[in-house]
């Protein structure tokens, strides 16, 4: 039997009564750990957080707090060995790709470090400058931002058990509110590791984080009004949290990054083998295979002006052939795994979904994988495909295959190019490629409102840019519609998903008295 591993809520260490779920190796097939969380007194849980936590997070200062998750930082940094370990074995990730959720966690943590630090030894905000609320000054209106007194709920994707805790955590732990995390249970290893990690530093005040790995069940019930919820997966599962009495009913904030049929637009003029062209190629490339495609920001949709779209097709498909997949402790592997024998079935569902609307330009589906048995590992070579027709191609923008595939699509005119990108309903990003400023602006002010975050590569920033699906802490991450409607990051930004904002009437010298 593996082990079995447990959970952390009411300050204590306790394991699930059930037999537990299983979690695999996706490559090997091996069985790594199970997690269970039948029989936990969750209520308990959600109270010892709220309270012990919550009053210990609150008791001090946003620079007190931004000094805890600096030393979360050195906690992480510490056991990173371990942390690649565990992607390896769980995720089936090879090392870049295991960097960008684990040191891109670590970043934004540190990140958040550092911008907590300038808000000073204060335990509210001030929200905007006072505004007399007659004609003299004598009565006036002063903004707060004051942190809820609730527990922040993250149910988390399986795509990203570091990052996807640390992004959301680093604010809500600034902000003064305890967290209970949820990792999807096919990668919890991750986040439990390092929840426990971190709890057996004894870096945070007890109830502060918590971490529950194994079935949702009862989760949403636990919630009252003061709590926050934030909700990482598929549009389906989103409905459902959506739809709960706790947000419904109870108010109970709720924050959504859903699925997203995220596109990249080669501008027109951009000829086969210019600087703007081949920067769209090898973005594409990266995007398609970085992480196997499970990203939620990869580019699904490439849209190009109708007369490159050949060109595009040959350019991006010799670059394809030249990736090799299998088993990421091969270090001559540039692509690991799926997550799963269950994702594989997916994603083959999604192509087969697609095909009847697609042509395929592109097919390493078929190639040997390296060091590993394809009756057993969850891997499967990148496919480009693509539609002539891209307005009839109604799926396309629809289905989202989460793996190593992407559609190509042909433009007749930007304005058809805008148009498509658009049909995704909302989406997290677009990237742009270009080398006329003037134009690109122009794009991105057209399609900012349908798109979280704009990208746009120049020939100028090619070594610059941060990367098309790379989400920074700098930078917003969310997106409207389709996407979920959900907004993180964004630097301090992020804070107000776990503040809420009031109003205090009173005279100067009562406003003064706040101390902010
Ligand atoms: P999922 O199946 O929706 O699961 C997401 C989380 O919800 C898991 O922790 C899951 O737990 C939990 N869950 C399942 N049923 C639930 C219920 N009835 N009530 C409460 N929680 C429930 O999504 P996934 O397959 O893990 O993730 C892939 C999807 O996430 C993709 O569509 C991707 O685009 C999206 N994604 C979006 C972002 C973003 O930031 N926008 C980031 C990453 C991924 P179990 O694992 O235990 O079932």
């Amino acid at each position: 039997m593996t082990e079995l591993l447990p959970n952390y809520v009411a300050g204590r260490w306790q394991a699930g009564s059930g037999a537990g779920t299983p979690l695999f190796d996706p490559v090997l097939g091996t069985e790594l750990a199970r997690v269970d969380a039948t029989g936990l007194d969750l209520p308990e849980a959600f109270a010892f957080a709220r309270e012990q936590g919550g009053n210990a997070l609150r008791a001090l200062t946003y620079r007190q707090r931004a000094g805890l998750l600096g030393a979360i930082v050195k906690v992480l940094q510490a056991n990173r060995d371990a942390y690649y370990e565990i992607a390896t074995a769980n995720s089936g990730t090879v090392k870049n790709d295991s960097a960008v959720d684990i040191d891109g966690a670590i970043f934004t943590v540190g990140q958040y470090a550092k911008w907590g630090d300038t808000l000073g030894d204060v335990r509210a905000l001030r929200d905007g400058e006072a505004v007399k609320l007659g004609k003299e000054p004598v009565f006036q209106s002063q903004h707060l931002q004051v942190p809820t007194h609730g527990v922040a709920l993250f149910i988390n994707a399986f795509n990203f058990p570091s990052w996807g805790l640390w992004e959301k955590a680093a604010p809500a732990l600034l902000s003064g509110v305890p967290v209970i995390v949820k990792p999807a249970t096919a990668t919890a290893w991750l986040t439990q590791r390092m929840v426990r990690d971190v709890v057996d530093a004894g870096v945070l005040p007890a109830g502060a984080l918590s971490v529950v790995c194994g079935s949702s069940a009862g989760l949403m019930d636990a919630l009252q009004p003061f709590d926050v919820a934030s909700f990482t997966g598929s549009a389906e599962t989103a409905a459902i949290i959506r739809s709960h009495p706790a947000v419904a009913e109870r108010s109970v904030r709720v924050n959504i990054e859903a699925d997203s049929l995220n596109s990249a637009l080669l501008l027109p003029g951009a000829a086969p083998g210019s600087d703007a062209f081949n920067l769209l190629v090898r973005e594409v490339v990266r995007e398609m295979t970085v992480k196997s495609g499970q990203k939620c920001t990869a580019i699904r949709r490439i849209l190009v002006p109708a007369e490159v779209y050949d060109a595009a097709a040959e350019a991006i498909g010799a670059k394809l052939a030249g990736v090799s997949v299998g088993n990421p402790r091969n270090e001559s592997v540039r692509m690991g795994s799926l997550v799963s024998r269950a994702q594989l079935d997916a994603v083959r569902d999604g192509l087969d979904a697609l095909a009847s609307q697609t042509t395929v330009l592109h097919d390493s589906r078929n190639k040997p994988l390296v060091d590993a048995d394809p009756k057993v590992a969850a891997c499967i070579g990148p496919v480009l495909l693509g539609a002539r027709d891209a307005d009839a191609a109604q799926r396309v923008h629809d289905v989202e295959v989460f793996g190593p595939v992407a559609t190509l699509l042909p433009y007749r005119d930007l304005a058809h190019g805008m148009a498509l990108a658009h049909r995704g309903q909302g989406s997290l990003v677009t990237s742009l490629y270009g080398s006329d400023d003037a134009a690109l602006a122009q794009v991105a002010l057209s399609v900012a409102p349908s798109h979280g975050r704009v990208h746009v590569v120049t020939p100028e920033v090619a070594q610059a840019h941060t990367g098309h699906g790379n989400v920074m802490p700098m930078s917003l991450h969310g997106g409207p519609g389709r996407a979920g409607g959900g907004a993180e990051l964004g630097g301090l930004r992020a804070l107000d998903f776990y503040h809420r904002r009031s109003a205090v009437q009173a005279s100067p010298g009562v406003l003064a008295a706040l101390g902010l």
